[in-house]
């Protein structure tokens, strides 16, 4: 039997020492440079550019990669328009075999993978491992389903048809996932692409692409261009068919300019300043466990992120206490370790957003508390971050600081909550937490989100659809509804 802990009396939980249990990265084999994947082919950028790419937990190159131009863009736009007529004409059945192909791939390299994406990207080992490439996987095997039910899946509508070239465009904070939500459907559908990831963390997306290539898939039906902003905006003037795109507000609305009027179909997954709702009744305990996976899961670079609690008056004093002890127990730190909760922030820039946002927190009077934790001397860090006397004209509880920084506010009455909950310009999520299921039905039908978790935050699955509302962007992604955007329906192809 284990000995019972002991708590010194109204302080803070003892510290839990662990050992530090690294993950090898001896599974994952890095090239000095990486090309584009074009035509089915890694080739050499027309740009003749190429950047660094670093691991943001030690600043160290892992690699080279190429960034593509405009004339690269349009190379791989022309692979995928070449690709598209034979791809289209495949029996669905036979383009769902290569779809299975590379789920059950990523399944197979998921070790690797997930290591991978650590290195690049900065998140714990244990959420690429145990989230972001199952679920990546889970959702080719979805739409894999699909490929050859497309007729069944919107009755009434018509004959679905492919729409054509995809043009993706995706942010750093879950690179593979991304890349799936994007490609699986798509694909699924009979559309070829062009993948645009992010600047900062381009090397699982090519590792997928190596995985598309061992897959077998026919050259040109999916593309990976990397590079930077320029190449992203390459990609949107390019002749596609459809954008779709998550990342910022600010981009998502240039990009909405820039295809006005030129008739390409559009989807928009953009930012989010979520509130998770605790009222009085709600089981605190698990309600903590859920705050904290709201706000620090993924160093809060989350687009649903729990980034404004709203508390129930009663139980602010006993919830504010709670929240703090869990903070102390936060193992902040390499991200290859198996026991760390809150790994590196994505890149120098970032880190700079998040803590100008907090250095405005605490100049415009809110009160700031963070755990004693010691950082890495080297990479980017930022504490696990808790502000109370928030009130909602405060910049942190307006803006999306993207980073590990919770702003708690509180209110008395379910009304109060849902009007503090809608006033953002965002709309993507929401959590509640109460024991009572009307109210739980109340407030979801109140609440201007396109997700409302109850007594539970952060629950993805392929079969579900996501995205928001508002500045939050449109289109869904998940389930039948991400098919939908990637379909036209007897030849109405806008
Ligand atoms: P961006 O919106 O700039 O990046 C998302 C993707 O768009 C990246 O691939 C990016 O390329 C690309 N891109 C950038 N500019 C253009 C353009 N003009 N036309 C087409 N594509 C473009 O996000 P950032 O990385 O700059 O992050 C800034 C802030 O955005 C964060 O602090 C956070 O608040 C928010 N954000 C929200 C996300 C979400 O999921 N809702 C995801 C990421 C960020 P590149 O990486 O090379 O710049």
């Amino acid at each position: 039997m284990s000995e019972a802990i002991e708590r010194p009396s109204g302080g803070a939980p003892p510290a839990w020492e662990y050992a530090s249990a690294p993950e090898s990265t001896d599974v994952v084999r890095l090239e000095d440079r990486y090309g584009l994947f074009i035509g089915g082919e890694f080739v050499e950028p027309k740009s003749g550019r190429w950047y660094p790419t670093i691991s943001p937990s030690t600043e160290e190159t892992l690699a080279e990669v190429a960034e593509a131009d405009a004339a690269d863009v349009a190379r791989a736009v022309d692979a995928a328009r070449d690709a598209a007529p034979a791809w289209q004409r495949l029996a669905p059945a036979e383009r769902a075999k290569y779809v299975f192909r590379i789920a059950r791939q990523l399944q197979e390299r998921a070790r690797e993978l997930a290591v991978l994406e650590s290195m690049n990207g900065g998140k714990p080992i244990k959420e690429s491992r145990d989230l972001d490439v199952p679920l990546a996987a889970a959702h080719f095997f979805y739409y894999a389903g699909w490929a050859d039910k497309l007729e069944y899946a919107f009755p009434g509508r018509g004959t679905p048809e492919p729409v054509g070239v995809a043009g993706q465009i995706i942010p750093w904070n879950f690179p593979l996932l991304m890349a799936a939500w994007k490609l699986a459907p798509a694909l699924a559908a009979g559309n070829t692409a062009v993948l645009k990831p992010a600047e900062t963390t381009p090397l699982t997306a090519l590792l997928l692409a190596q995985v598309i290539q061992e897959a077998e898939l026919p050259p040109g039906v999916v593309n990976v261009v990397t590079g930077a902003g320029e190449t992203g905006a390459a990609l949107v003037d390019a002749s596609v068919d459809k954008i779709a795109f998550t990342g910022s507000t600010e981009v998502g609305k240039a990009i909405r300019r820039a295809t006005a009027g030129s008739g390409k179909r559009l989807s928009l997954e953009l930012g989010g300043k979520a509130a998770n709702i605790v009222f009085e009744d709600a089981p605190l305990d698990q309600a903590v466990e859920g705050v904290i996976n709201g706000i620090f899961f993924n160093q809060g670079h989350v687009c649903c992120a729990g980034s404004r609690l709203l508390v129930q008056e009663p139980v602010f004093d006993v919830l504010l206490a709670k929240l703090k002890d869990r903070l102390q127990t936060l193992r902040v730190g390499d991200p290859l370790d198996k026991n760390t909760d809150v790994g590196a922030i994505n890149s120098k820039a970032q880190l700079d957003k998040i803590e100008e946002l907090v250095e405005s927190g605490v100049d415009e009077g809110a009160e700031i508390y963070q755990p004693e934790c010691e950082l890495p001397e080297r990479g980017f860090w930022f504490r696990p971050t808790l502000f109370t006397g928030v009130v909602q004209s405060h910049r942190i509880a307006r803006e999306e600081i993207f980073g590990p920084v919770l702003s708690i506010l509180t209110f008395r009455t379910p009304d109060e909550a849902i009007e503090k909950a809608n006033n953002t310009p965002y709309g993507l999520s929401a959590g509640v937490w109460t024991e009572k299921g009307s109210r739980i039905l109340h407030m979801a039908q109140r609440l201007r989100a396109g997700v409302v978790w109850a007594n539970t935050f952060n629950r993805f699955d392929p079969t579900s659809p996501f995205g928001g509302y508002k500045e939050s962007g449109f289109g869904r992604e998940g389930g039948l509804h991400g098919l939908e955007p990637y379909l036209s329906f007897d030849g109405n192809h806008r």
